[in-house]
């Protein structure tokens, strides 16, 4: 047998490590629709328990839209389930195409190709487009599936220090004789929720004759005035050359990403990009969803609107019952905590009160800054907010750290 004890205690004793330093992942299993109300089972085989959501990316509201689920079904009927095919063999349909042109349309760009996931997007992208004569200048925060990406492409890697642009100048100067630069970053950091500075950026991008990279994952939809993305808020629409995002998160949440920008770089990613080429892309019942998505988005910025105020109201109730924020204006505002083992008491503790939000810590954010993540919504109403800032001014306040400082806090419960 070639699974042997032996082989299977390779595998034991590194699932052991996990669970001692702590590490283990559970999964929490939701019984209902993704929205603010969901109904959860936790722990595994514990009593499902009403709670508000408060860490999905489900930022418009859009994941159980009546109108998307409906747009669904229609497609589901005219374009049947699945198409067993790539695209480029017989896996095109009309709504493919039209998916693309309306995100060209929305992003204010010259072209879109769809991928199966924006994880995809972002491993096919680089190797599409660069080679070995070229170099990537990446932020180090970018996201996991950037990173991956450019592993798999041969140009040469350097980084910048997070959002330091005299750093990127730098590195801009470091590789003049590069046939091709191009600088990556995320739109919206999703551990911070910090934006990219993107205006900046853009401006080094031009004097220094470098291409700009944006994954909008956490920002397409809603981040500027009508939602287009960073682009958008830091001023410099047209301007960035490739934008990849996602379909999984506020564009309605179910699965789905693309590569948009040039058109000679969409065109390359066409013919050459291996996860458009060797993998089927995005069911027509999404697709017919996310066009629903962006129709309901042109006609009206109202979602984009409610989830700013939403995130007003948040911040300001949080800041006021004296907890720890990371400074923002996007919808992802972490709550520091600073210890690990804080972080997962509270986030337990919340979910008593009928609050479901995850601690994260190492090695998902840095070491000594764990904390409660919270992602605002547009599903969320006002009395979701205050239900949800009345368990955390409780759980706040028997764990003793409403009012301390970052200082005061890591005194109390080490880092
Ligand atoms: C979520 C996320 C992705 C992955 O998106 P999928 O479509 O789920 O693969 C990629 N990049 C960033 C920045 C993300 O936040």
């Amino acid at each position: 047998m070639a699974y042997s004890d032996r082989v299977r205690g390779v595998f034991g004793s590194q699932l052991d490590e996990i669970r001692e330093k702590g590490l283990f992942k559970q999964e929490r299993f939701i019984h209902s629709a993704q929205a603010a109300d969901i109904e959860v089972e936790f722990p595994s085989g514990a009593d499902v328990r009403k709670v508000i959501n408060i860490c999905a990316n489900n930022y418009l509201g859009l994941s159980s839209h009546p109108d998307v689920v409906k747009a669904a079904h229609e497609g589901l009927d005219s374009r049947g389930y699945g198409m067993s095919s790539v695209r480029f063999i017989c896996g095109t349909q009309d709504i493919h195409r039209q998916l693309e042109n309306k995100m060209t349309e929305f992003l204010g760009t010259e072209d879109t190709i769809l991928f199966p996931s924006c994880m995809d997007a972002n491993a096919g992208v680089f190797e599409a487009v660069l080679t070995s004569d070229d170099v990537m200048i990446s932020d180090r925060l970018v996201h996991a599936s950037i990173i991956d990406g450019m592993r798999l492409c041969s140009a040469q890697h350097d980084t910048f220090k997070h959002s330091n642009v005299e750093h990127l100048e730098k590195k801009l100067q470091l590789h003049a004789d590069k046939r091709l630069k191009l600088v990556i970053n995320d739109g919206v950091y999703s551990m911070d929720g910090d934006a990219a500075r993107l205006d900046e950026i853009a401006e080094l991008c031009e004097k220094y004759d470098a291409m700009l990279f944006v994954d909008d994952s956490h920002a397409s939809g809603f981040i500027g005035k009508t939602g287009r993305g960073t682009h958008e808020k830091c001023g410099v629409m047209g301007k960035v050359d490739i934008i990849t995002t996602t379909f999984g998160k506020a564009l309605g949440g179910a699965s789905g990403g693309c590569v948009s920008g040039r058109k000679e770089i969409v065109e390359m990613c066409r013919q050459k990009a291996r996860p458009y080429l060797f993998s089927n892309t995005i069911a027509p019942v999404v697709v017919s969803g996310v066009l629903k998505v962006l129709d309901i988005l042109s006609a009206s910025t109202e979602r984009r609107d409610k989830l700013e105020a939403n995130t007003a109201y948040w911040r300001k109730g949080l800041t006021e019952a004296g907890f720890v924020l990371k400074e923002g204006d996007t919808p992802i505002v972490p709550v520091m905590l600073f210890n690990a083992k804080l972080a997962q008491d509270f986030s337990r503790d919340l979910y008593e009160e009928g609050i479901y939000a995850i601690g994260f810590f190492f090695p998902v954010v840095p070491n000594g800054q764990a904390r409660i993540r919270t992602q605002i919504s547009a599903g969320h109403e006002i009395n979701h907010l205050d239900k949800a800032l009345d368990a955390f001014r409780k759980v706040g306040k028997k764990h003793g750290i409403l009012g301390l400082s970052k200082g005061e806090i890591i005194d109390k419960y080490g880092l």
